[in-house]
């Protein structure tokens, strides 16, 4: 700055009070007394636009990528794109959405490629699932551009993606943001993306020039891809610890995946499907009396769900170190969101009048009030007979979803139920159940790098839960895209605990029974139903093959006669017990329905019936499939949840 220039800035500064009132003003006498305030402000603000340079009409930056729209003629020539859940899923959820007119591309698990890609793109310091799966995304736009050849203006224009995802209100509420400076940043700018709740949900969603229909067909594909996705997941890791042919299961379930997405594509029986698909997992050989650590994998929703690299392909691995993974389901997670919905409103009903916020209760009446609570439980017991309908046919028996209002209570003393974030109270009332009904010989909990509310749980609260319910192993491990060495050898060491746990188990099972291996395995092959890949034995202990010696043991030992006398006593007993406990039952139930609380369950579900016999189900259930598709992605992003909604471009400098 030149010494000319000094003296020109002084000269423009603004006169100051004490200038006017000593006759100091610029170009403003004293005898005055006032000075024109707005036009100096006018002249100040000319003249340091001129000092600095910035005298020409500048340009307000406004984020174009807000408004993302995409109109019905662009049906046909614009591909979805979908990742973001295990692979199963998002393969069937693009059967299922083709089936209802969009083309639709799976691009692929997520690897660390794209993690390297979310670095370079996105802000610093977000959580491991952020990189993955925004970085992925871009990952997946930059190939399209540099390996095959696609115009980034073609690219813009062909495809969309469409995205939904679940944590909690922390870094989950900056997604946003994320996929849209890293794909501007990466050159995508005016790249569309669609989130579920973008269109104002279903209400909104289908308008005249809408390309994305929300409406209940879209989400009835998606939900009935995801729950094919969750019994086949389920099954496929039951199985495939025992198979005598390494690689039988996987081979398997790309059978019946294609089975499923060609039933969900062309909108077949889906029922019909599972039961083809049943005999094909049918045929996996499998040897069921071999110990394995029964492992239930907890922790942050996306890092335990995915089974690429974003957990170092944990499932996998915990495979091939002796476990028998039990995983979590996205049917469990939306049940999870039911229970959310139904417990926040018990919580604000009496604060109607006041709660306006956007999912506040205001304006709504008392009964109102009491049939979303009766809305809430007649979702969950739809979703949990939902659910036993795909897992039936398929052969995925005695599966049993999560009770949520036990996991909920045993969590309560360690950990808030209103504390959102992750997997919430979840986390920790798994561990206990875990625990004390052995339903693992090991958990292991996943959190990713950067999660603070899974960091909490797993590092935090969860100490004090081993310490008092110390009768399962307890692995807690990140995942941050490198440092795989550190994480496979401490999950090794856990694994290594958990199988001799796994293996004295069984042994300890033959002698109880009192029966030898050779016994069973000879009850086994002229059995064959018991060693069916399918069977599963009554749960009595953590391990499988342990159950299942229990469960033979008894037929092994005893004659037909001896068995039939043994049934017989049983059922004897069992009503000799009913007709001896049925006073106390009585009184129980008498007990409890003189409850105040429960008059008004039952008043509430009186009311629900009424209005569903009124013909008032659209009415009833429409909000409540667009609140749960909503909550289960979105509820607590509040930021998302504006952004979208109101879709005014931010100015920025
Ligand atoms: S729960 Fe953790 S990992 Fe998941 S989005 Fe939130 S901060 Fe990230």
């Amino acid at each position: 700055m030149t010494m000319d220039q000094t003296t020109e800035t002084q000269k423009t500064r603004l006169p100051l009070y004490s200038d006017a009132a000593n006759g100091n003003g610029q170009g403003q006498s004293a005898a005055d007394g006032d000075i024109d305030i707005e036009a100096e402000l006018r002249a100040f603000e000319e003249a340091e636009r001129e000092r600095l340079g910035i005298k020409t009409a500048r340009r307000q930056w406004a984020d174009s990528m807000l408004t993302s729209e995409m109109k019905r003629e662009e049906r046909d020539k614009v591909t979805l794109l979908i990742n973001g859940l295990t692979d199963a899923q998002m393969f069937l959820v693009e059967g299922a959405l083709r089936g209802v007119g969009y083309n639709v591309k799976y691009f692929g698990m997520v690897d660390n490629a794209g993690l390297q890609v979310g670095k370079e793109f996105g802000n610093r310091g977000q959580c491991n699932p952020t990189y993955f799966t925004v970085g992925g995304l871009v990952k997946h736009l930059i190939d399209l551009r540099d390996k095959d050849g696609m115009s980034t203006e073609d690219i813009i224009k062909n495809y969309v993606y469409l995205t939904a995802g679940a944590c909690g209100p922390c870094r989950f509420g900056m997604y946003v943001t994320e996929y849209r400076k890293a794909l501007r940043d990466a050159g995508f700018d005016g790249f569309r993306i669609f989130f579920f709740q973008q269109q104002g949900g279903l209400s909104q969603g289908t308008g005249e020039e809408t390309g994305i229909d929300m409406n209940p067909e879209f989400f009835i594909a998606i939900v009935k891809a995801l729950v094919c996705g969750d019994v086949v997941n389920a099954l496929a890791y039951r199985i495939r610890p025992y198979e005598v042919t390494p690689g039988a299961t996987d081979e398997a379930k790309e059978e019946v995946k294609r089975i499923l997405y060609e039933a969900l594509q062309t909108k077949k029986n889906i029922f019909k499907a599972l039961y083809k698909a049943r005999k094909v997992f049918e045929g996996v050989e499998v040897d069921k009396l071999r110990p394995r650590a029964k492992t239930s994998i907890i922790g942050e929703f996306w890092a335990m769900t995915t089974e690429g690299d974003g957990n170092y392909q944990l499932q996998k691995f915990l495979q091939t170190e002796g476990g028998e993974c039990d995983i979590q389901l996205t049917t469990a997670w939306l049940l999870y969101n039911i229970w959310e919905v139904a417990r926040d409103t018990r919580e604000r009903k009496h604060l109607r009048g006041q709660d306006g916020g956007a999912y506040g209760l205001h304006g709504m009446e008392g009964m109102d009030v009491a049939k979303r609570l009766a809305t809430m439980r007649l979702a969950e017991q739809g979703l949990r007979l939902g659910f036993q309908a795909f897992a039936q046919p398929i052969g995925l028996f005695d599966y049993h979803l999560p009770d949520m209002d036990l996991v909920a209570k045993v969590a309560e003393e360690y950990y808030s139920n209103d504390l959102r974030g992750g997997e919430g109270h979840m986390e920790v009332g798994k561990l206990i159940v875990n625990s004390v009904h052995a339903k693992a010989h090991i958990t292991v909990s996943v959190k990713p790098f950067g999660c603070m509310p899974s960091s909490g749980v797993s590092d935090g609260v969860q100490s004090l839960v081993t310490a008092r319910f110390p009768g399962t192993i307890f692995c807690a491990v990140e995942t941050s895209g490198d440092g795989a060495t550190n994480f496979y050898s401490r999950v090794q060491m856990y694994m290594f605990k958990a199988r001799i746990l796994a293996e004295e188990e069984l042994k300890r099972a033959y002698v109880d029974a009192g029966v030898t291996e050779e016994e069973v395995r000879a009850f086994l092959a002229k059995n064959p139903k018991y060693g069916n890949p399918l069977h599963l034995a009554p749960h009595k202990v953590a391990g499988s093959a342990a159950n299942l010696v229990y469960e033979v043991a008894p037929l092994i030992k005893k004659t037909l006669a001896e068995r039939t006398a043994d049934r017989a006593r049983s059922a004897a007993g069992a009503v000799k017990a009913l007709v001896e406990s049925t006073p106390a039952k009585v009184a129980a139930a008498r007990e409890v329905f003189s409850r105040p609380e429960t008059m008004e369950q039952l008043r509430e579900d009186v009311s629900l019936v009424s209005d569903l016999v009124r013909g008032k189900m659209k009415d009833r259930f429409g909000p409540l499939v667009e609140k749960l598709a909503v909550k289960a992605y979105f509820e607590n992003n509040r930021e998302t949840r504006t952004v979208t909604r109101e879709a005014e471009p931010i100015a920025a400098e």
